[in-house]
């Protein structure tokens, strides 16, 4: 995956009134104010087709262990705190941050170490499941769009509409002809959001074959991880292949100026956690929120005794 070539920033504005007056004119014009992120390494642009056996799930720059890395994840975190709070004071657009792995692939890790410190009140996590009858009764798009974020939101999907084309697929869960329509509309949904003030980045965490053996088998080493074990893993393990060459397809098709997907090395996950830390901080400050003005004339007011 290409690096960002001159290592600038490049920052545009967000649309983020909701006042008609500062909306663009037409739908593309608003699209292209979208906030383009400053950190493309391991984004996946728009029309290019990557392959994953590719990209090595062992990289992790020049950093060499957690200790490394400790610093400079505190000050993303920090970062993620400072503009979490702004976002949510302005209460004009919303963040979402999508997340799929293999299974032991470390969405939870991610979640725990990436918005450690986060106010509670401005950042929701979903995780979505085998759907319900409900839901299946349902478009697959349906559960999805009910818990996306509202603004001043950072809402987090713990797996997402991504599974309808890869676990179904690979799975034969619906016919062929039925999951192939599923990207374009994924991408129609994913634009829809973005034009109401919401912006998508999404991450798949790759990790290895081998890398997701070691982890199945440290949960059955140790009895404390004994609930993270499921045999249910094990079996669809066997079907590696069918699900690296769904991933990519989900992320050749689906990576879009609006809602670009990142594919992050993850076998390290200390690695892991600053690269996602890192891009969810430059894409708030991307977004650019900003503290409210308060009431006029506030110097003026006394608090009576
Ligand atoms: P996780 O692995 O995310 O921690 P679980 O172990 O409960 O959580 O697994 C959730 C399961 O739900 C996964 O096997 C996943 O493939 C499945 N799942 C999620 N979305 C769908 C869907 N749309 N259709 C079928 N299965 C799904």
């Amino acid at each position: 995956m290409k690096k960002d070539q001159n290592g600038k920033k490049e920052k545009r504005r967000q649309d983020t009134s909701a006042n008609e007056s500062e909306t663009p004119a037409t739908v593309s014009e608003q699209l292209r104010l979208s906030p383009v992120l400053d950190y493309p390494r391991y984004r996946v642009n728009p029309g290019q087709q990557i392959k994953l056996a590719d990209i090595n799930p062992d990289e992790s720059e020049q950093y060499r262990n957690k200790d490394d890395v400790k610093d400079e994840l505190k000050r993303q975190r920090d970062r993620i705190q400072d503009l979490q709070e702004r976002l949510y004071a302005e209460q004009k657009q919303s963040l979402l941050v999508v997340l799929q792995a293999m299974d032991t692939g470390g969405k939870d890790g991610t979640i725990s170490h990436v918005f450690e410190g986060v106010n509670p009140q401005g950042c929701q996590v979903w995780p979505f499941k085998v759907p319900s009858a409900e839901e299946l009764a349902h478009d697959f798009l349906w559960r999805y769009h009910k818990k996306g974020p509202s603004r001043g939101m950072v809402t987090i999907f713990n797996r997402s509409q991504y599974e309808d084309v890869l676990v179904v697929r690979v799975k034969n869960l619906v016919p062929q002809k039925v999951w192939k329509t599923r990207y374009d509309q994924i991408n129609e949904f994913e634009r829809t959001l973005a034009l109401n003030n919401t912006t998508i980045i999404k991450f798949f965490l790759h990790i290895s074959k081998a890398e997701q053996k070691r982890r199945l088998e440290s949960r059955l080493k140790d009895p404390t991880k004994h609930w993270k074990f499921s045999s249910n893993d094990v079996k669809e393990r066997a079907y590696w292949d069918d699900y690296m060459a769904a991933y990519e397809d989900a992320v050749n098709k689906c990576s879009t100026a609006h809602a670009p997907w990142y594919v992050v090395p993850a076998n390290k996950k200390w690695y892991r956690n600053l690269v996602v830390a890192r891009t969810i901080a430059d894409t708030l400050e991307a977004m650019n929120p900003q503290y409210p003005p308060g009431e006029e004339g506030l110097e003026h007011i006394k608090i009576p005794d």
